[in-house]
């Protein structure tokens, strides 16, 4: 610990213990992300936010006052610091379902937007993975570390991409499940593309992940692509086709295997704009038209990264905003694009502890101007955020 960190946290305490620290803060907050602190002992000051209508998944509560205590959200408003919220909306700290994270800036940008939970769809090294868990005050992360990938492909030519986990076939299926779930893999990536992976590797890809209780994630971005991963019963769908909108049955198909869909629309509208011959964002935007009206259960992911290689890079943090605007273009109400970002993604991954606020919860807490449910773009009005209780300075 360095002495300007020790310096701080003496001052926090010291200026709570002397009632100062509604004042002092929130200023050293802004010029001091929690980012630093790795030892995980920041202040955390029990805070009543009173006057705050919340979004209970539903609807605007009236106004009323949400305990912040000890990291998680509390009951008893009892010895905290009061503040007055004045009517402005809360919501749960917003999940993105598909970042690939690159450094702790990554996950400073995601928590200044009101991003506290991110879920990575492809990172490696397993070192890079496993340093960016567990930060303080910062977006919680779980991840699938490294894909599985068919050599030839664009992923396989990723710079650095480690060579010697290539899946060549589907004897190589248990080996590459199990090096994933020993580096601390949260679930499995599947590369499904055509031509790549074959079927028969991807069906024991996804057997061997879900032998070991790993939900497996398929990448697909066209309708051929689509059809393979239902085939090999992927838990969840990443894109949406560019070339052929899905159609009924195969939303169908969706929604009888229960699969969830991450329709990274943003992605998809920055590979339309580039102009390949062929490709076409309402082809995306039409696919998720008609798993909505599938009754098919749909995340907000936004593919944000910043890998060499790749021509788009949606921007981590503000690109989940932006997701939640396409997504409601696409048929979706304003309140499904809410709990597409918050309860619906924290129970298809299983982290039961957030998406809600709800006492026992993680304090994971955006306070917002304005209302959402009328407007969806009032998610980018942020005035205040928290995680894991910590307050972190809003970006812009
Ligand atoms: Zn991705």
């Amino acid at each position: 610990m360095s002495t300007t960190d020790w310096t701080r946290r003496t001052f926090v305490k010291n200026a709570a213990a002397a009632g100062v620290a509604a004042a002092a803060a929130p200023a050293l907050l802004r010029t001091r992300p929690a980012a630093a602190d790795a030892a995980g002992t920041l202040a955390l000051e029990k805070i009543a936010l009173a006057n705050a209508r919340v979004f209970d998944g539903r609807t605007l509560t009236e106004p009323r006052t949400v305990v912040i205590d000890n990291g998680r959200i509390g009951v008893s408003a009892l010895g905290a610091r009061t503040i007055d919220a004045k009517g402005a909306t809360l919501l749960p700290g917003l999940i993105d379902a598909h970042v690939h994270l690159e450094d702790v800036s990554t996950l400073e940008q995601l928590t200044g937007y009101g991003v506290t939970t991110a879920l990575d769809m492809a990172c490696w090294p397993p070192s890079l993975m496993n340093s960016l868990r567990h930060r303080t005050g910062l977006t919680d992360v779980r991840s699938a570390g490294i894909p599985a990938v068919a050599p030839g492909s664009l992923e396989s030519q990723l710079p650095g991409f480690p060579q010697s986990e290539l899946v060549t076939g589907s004897d190589q299926a248990g080996r590459f499940v199990a090096a994933r779930v020993a580096e601390g893999s949260d679930y499995i990536k599947l590369i499904v593309d055509t031509p790549g992976l074959s079927q028969d590797t991807l069906d024991a890809l996804a057997n061997a992940a879900h032998a070991y209780g790993k939900l497996v994630m398929a990448h697909a971005t066209s309708s051929a692509a689509v059809d393979e991963a239902l085939l090999a019963g992927a838990d969840m769908i990443h894109h949406v086709p560019l070339d052929i909108a899905l159609t009924g049955t195969t939303a169908a198909r969706y929604a009888a295997g229960r699969r969830v869909s991450v329709p990274t629309l943003t992605m998809m509208e920055g590979f339309a704009a580039l102009g390949i011959p062929g490709l076409s964002y309402a082809a995306a935007r039409d696919s998720v038209i008609a798993l909505h009206q599938a009754g098919v259960r749909i995340l907000a992911g936004t593919d944000s990264n910043h890998k060499q290689g790749i021509p788009v890079q949606p921007a981590f943090g503000t690109s989940l905003h932006h997701e939640l605007e396409l997504l409601v273009q696409a048929g979706l109400g304003t309140v499904e694009a809410l709990q597409a970002a918050t309860v619906l993604p924290a129970r298809s991954f299983g982290l039961y502890d957030r998406g809600v606020v709800t006492p026992g919860c993680r304090a994971d807490l955006i306070l917002i101007d304005g209302d959402p449910i009328a407007d969806i773009r009032a998610t980018r009005n942020i005035q205040r955020i928290w995680a894991g209780g910590i307050e972190y300075a809003p970006a812009a």
